[in-house]
């Protein structure tokens, strides 16, 4: 027991340290000696297990009070055994991964996925951004986004050109460790990532100046396309194969899907390949009908509204919408027109007006005639309340 050192000297903390100040000071000092990153260290195991054990005990509130009152020398321990007795060994705490997983990650590696097998490279996403006419007809574009390429200097390797990686050593360039430890049940194999090599099984000596050593760079891609008529807002139109992330250890780049955004008309709304507009006619043009003019995608047509227009009437022109996706046919035109009222009129003009409807004697204004029905039904029906109500009021 003289030998062994102070459980706050191996921690590295003083006698008054937080739970935080330990469980830092523990993840600190189980890393520097861990067995996964030291193999073959009988030194470092066993500082490990000398910092577990440190930190077993003064995690626990009643083993850590005892441990200052009595030191290594605890009477309740019986014969000299110590803490050590109590050591529950690599349990928990053993797993490098769960050790750094439980302390907020180390590296991001993922456990026992292989990380040097051919990885397929992402697929990326460019935005293109269409006026209504571009995507209704169609169009031509150039545009650039910036993606990773295999570097041109290393040829992806990351090495110094006329250098290149060697095998890892410690793992043989598998890119996974057997390690070996010891437990109270005996000693414990398990794989593990190859730590010296981030499971890559090669080491760079000297890296690639312009990638850094990663095998990649930045590049600029300019790309030309031609977009098909009648692509819709939203639509993923047209995809790339190898356009996207270059693939790693020697696996296939990912794609590049195109999709558009299309902005809105001042006129015109779409509703897949139909187009909707709203035309306003004067009151004279409603009832008496006739030639008007109705705004198309590629100008304007004239349309022949009938007399007695009511406001709110919708006319479809066949064919003046857009041109289908990847089809032969057009969609079609709706226009709605909305009956404008005159405003500002001169006595003359008021005249002309009311002559007009002196004219009409209540003829030809069906919704007029049949409410003025209605209104009396009900007037009628209701005559003893109204008689009632009103009668009241007049005493
Ligand atoms: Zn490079
Ligand atoms: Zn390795």
């Amino acid at each position: 027991m003289a030998d062994k050192r102070d459980y706050y000297e191996v921690l590295g903390v003083n006698k008054n340290a937080s739970d935080d100040e330990l469980k830092k000071a523990y993840r600190k000092a189980a890393k520097s000696c861990h067995p996964d990153l030291h193999p073959d260290d009988k030194e470092a195991e066993a500082r490990f297990k000398e910092v577990n054990e440190a930190y077993e005990v003064l995690s626990d509130p009643q083993k850590r009070a005892r441990y200052d009152q009595f030191g290594f020398e605890d009477p309740t321990m019986g014969g000299g055994g110590g803490y050590s007795s109590g050591f529950s060994g690599f349990s928990g705490f053993g797993d490098l991964d769960d050790l750094f997983d439980m302390f907020g990650g180390f590296g991001g590696g993922s456990r026992s996925r292989r990380q040097n097998a051919p990885t397929r490279g992402s697929d990326l996403q460019y935005n293109l951004r269409l006026t209504f006419e571009e995507a209704a007809f169609g169009c031509k574009k150039e545009f650039k986004f910036q993606r990773n390429a295999v570097c041109d200097n290393c040829h992806g390797t990351g090495a110094k050109p006329g250098t290149s990686p060697t095998n890892c050593t410690v793992c043989g360039g598998t890119g996974q460790q057997r390690v070996t430890m010891n437990s109270p049940f005996g000693q414990v194999q398990s794989m593990r990532t190859c730590q010296a090599c981030g499971g890559k099984g090669k080491v760079i000596k000297e890296r690639c100046s312009k990638c850094g050593g990663s095998g990649f760079s930045r590049i600029t891609r300019t790309v030309n396309i031609t977009v098909p008529a009648g692509v819709d807002d939203g639509q993923n139109f047209k995809t790339i194969p190898g356009e996207g992330e270059p693939g790693r250890n020697g696996g296939p780049a990912g794609d590049l899907y195109i999709t558009c955004s299309v902005a809105p008309h001042k006129i015109f709304k779409r509703d897949r390949f139909d187009i909707h507009c709203e035309v306003p006619i004067s009151f004279t043009q409603a009832a008496i009908g006739g030639e008007i003019d109705v705004p198309t995608l590629e100008g304007s047509t004239k349309y022949n509204i009938p007399a007695g227009t009511q406001e709110g009437t919708r006319f479809r022109i066949r064919n003046q919408g857009i041109q289908q996706f990847r089809g032969t046919s057009r969609g079609d035109l709706y226009f709605t027109v909305h009956v404008e009222v005159p405003k500002h009129l001169n006595e003359k003009q008021k005249n002309l007006l009311r002559e007009f409807e002196d004219s009409l004697n209540g003829r030809e204004y069906e919704r007029r005639k049949s409410f003025g029905d209605q209104l009396a039904d009900y007037m009628k029906s209701n005559a003893d309340k109204f008689r009632e109500v009103f009668g009241k009021d007049k005493k």
